[in-house]
């Protein structure tokens, strides 16, 4: 088994969740006491935050690519960034690195390709809604054509991220909240499935909340990661 590198703290909320994920994954196909290999970098989100928000991505991008290093220095083989969002910066990171990056739009788009879907919905960060890295990848790579929320409906989305899912709080108005606008976005916009674009979103909905295909990158990320550990 393969040591993966995790690039965490983005937040640490989805971070333990893949700490579960990855070694739940690993016990399931290799039964008994296996576990995950794994380094954990988990960096401080506020830091990261702050320079989210002010446009600051040379910032953030020095501050990865200087942990991925430590990471491949440390022995990891493979690299996980557990946040959609900061795969904005993922072909830099990847620059920086001889191991692979395990990208987490490529594994969600083949496991949207691979179930016959075409048109999800995509609730993420308003910077993965917004910005080309990441719907300009599903759709350029992969033929997808993701449908992202109007502007009040990103708003509302990205407030709930930042300001209550990776603080911790989890609330039944915003679970109510991202129901309804994904539901709009079936009836308005004719999706075909759901995209949970962030990596905390899967603390609020899930497929249980949808009667159309849901698709969790958390997990999805954390699958493809342990296919690869194990290849
Ligand atoms: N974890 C989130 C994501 O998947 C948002 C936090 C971040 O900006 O990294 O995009």
């Amino acid at each position: 088994m393969k040591t993966l590198g995790l690039l965490g703290g983005m937040s640490w909320e989805s971070t333990a969740i893949y700490y579960r994920l990855l070694n739940e994954i690993v016990r399931s196909r290799l039964g008994g006491l296996h576990s995950a290999k794994l380094l954990l970098w988990s960096f401080d989100f506020a830091e990261i935050a702050e320079r989210q928000h002010h446009g600051d991505w040379d910032g953030a991008g020095a501050l990865l690519t200087g942990a991925a290093r430590k990471l491949e220095a440390g022995g990891a083989q493979g690299l996980l960034l557990c946040t959609n969002t900061m795969h904005k910066l993922a072909d830099q990171v990847q620059a920086a690195m001889s191991i692979p990056l395990i990208h987490i739009a490529d594994a969600t788009a083949m496991a949207i390709r691979k179930a016959g879907l075409q048109r999800p919905a995509l609730l993420a960060t308003r910077f993965t809604m917004e910005q080309d890295f990441y719907t300009g990848r599903l759709a350029d790579k992969y033929g997808l054509s993701p449908v992202v929320p109007d502007d009040a409906g990103r708003d509302m989305v990205h407030r709930v991220i930042y300001d209550e899912l990776c603080q911790g709080v989890v609330s039944e108005v915003s679970k109510a909240a991202f129901i309804v606008e994904a539901n709009r976005l079936r009836r308005e916009e004719a999706t075909d499935s759901l995209i949970m674009g962030c990596t905390e979103i899967t603390m609020l909905i899930g497929q249980r909340d949808f009667d159309i295909p849901v698709f969790d990158t958390t997990r999805i990320h954390a699958e493809a990661a342990v296919e690869f550990a194990l290849s």
